[in-house]
């Protein structure tokens, strides 16, 4: 497995990375960590050096469970609930506070071969949850489940609860302070990221995609973002694509981003790369609606557009991809 880390910068701005290869009995991961005003100027060497160890660990992780046979199903889970317990990214451990200083934790996950999908909204008790929501789609008649529901739902499958506190760091908490004092507002996007997201194909064919976040700083209790909402932050379709979205989750919503990607392809026969290019770098862009997206096609093409300075994000695959090339 040769897999690609990446910090990226104001350079690749503009950039669409995508990588043309067929998949027969291979496999592709690809992995995000957060869009935002990512620079080096802005982060310490060792934060980067943490975020790079952290990312390569999670890759090496996909890439164990896909070698082996596993399914992108249980890949970009089992990836994702890495991140999550970490305090690194703004999902799970790492959560951010809202603007009552509690951390309300979103998550989706969507089977790309059977068209089926889970998610969690508003959850402040469940330690994973990514896995919440794929309870959600597996034990479950619904798709959705928010809140103190969702949270006795996740006990009542044997989930991991843990209390509020669980979620509390010090970085997290600094922020929002500062936040707050700074009548900053939530729509000061660009300084914050951390969500997390993992898509998949497997040895099968078959896509996935999961994604997992605290949210934004200072949002609104009660208030739910992209990444529950299928078709918005999180989508899978084994005729099109898989896509997990981080960014401002008003403007994903109100742009159905994830579902628009997979729609132009299929309605207009547009490459994954034509796709997502059009939607995050033109259409969102436009608008000021602020993220980026990772993609994979059932050939195991990858598109990672953002339009922020910056997104964390990393891939392994059959054609050892390399983002400078
Ligand atoms: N999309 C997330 C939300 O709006 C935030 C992020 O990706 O940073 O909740």
């Amino acid at each position: 497995m040769k897999a690609t880390i990446s910090l990226f910068f104001s350079f690749f701005l503009f950039l669409t990375f995508s990588v043309s290869s067929q998949n027969s009995g291979n496999y592709t991961l690809v992995i995000h960590g957060g869009a935002g005003n990512i620079a080096k100027a802005n982060l310490p060497a060792d934060k980067i050096v943490e975020f790079e160890a952290k990312l390569t660990e999670v890759l090496k992780h996909g890439d164990s469970i896909l070698k082996a046979g596993g399914t992108s199903l249980d890949a970009v889970e089992s990836c994702v609930r890495m991140m999550e317990n970490s305090p690194l990214f703004n999902a799970g451990k790492g959560a951010v506070f809202n603007a009552d200083g509690k951390n309300e934790l979103d998550a989706a996950i969507m089977d790309g071969k059977t068209g089926l999908a889970g998610a969690v909204a508003g959850v402040k008790t469940i330690r994973n949850p990514i896995t919440a929501a794929r309870a959600v789609m597996e034990k479950s008649n619904h798709v959705m489940l928010s809140g103190i529901g969702a949270e006795t739902f996740a006990a009542e499958q044997g989930l991991e609860i843990v209390s509020p506190e669980y979620f509390f760091t010090q970085l997290r908490w600094d922020a929002y302070l500062k936040a707050k004092a700074n009548a900053d507002s939530m729509d000061n996007m660009d300084k914050k990221h951390g969500t997390v997201g993992c898509v998949a194909v497997d040895k099968y064919g078959n896509l996935a995609a999961a994604t997992s976040t605290g949210g934004m700083t200072l949002k609104k209790y009660g208030r739910v973002g992209d990444t529950p909402v299928i078709g918005a932050g999180t989508y899978a379709d084994n005729n099109t694509c898989a896509v997990s979205a981080t960014g401002h989750g008003e403007f994903f919503i109100r742009n159905v981003v994830a579902y628009d990607i997979a729609a132009i392809m299929k309605y207009k026969g547009s490459t994954l790369a034509e796709a997502a290019n059009e939607v995050v770098m033109i259409k969102l862009k436009n608008q000021g609606g602020i993220g980026g997206i990772i993609a994979v096609d059932k050939n195991g093409n990858i598109a990672m557009p953002f339009n922020t300075s910056g997104m964390f994000r990393g891939s392994f695959g059959f054609d050892s991809l390399c983002f400078y090339c």
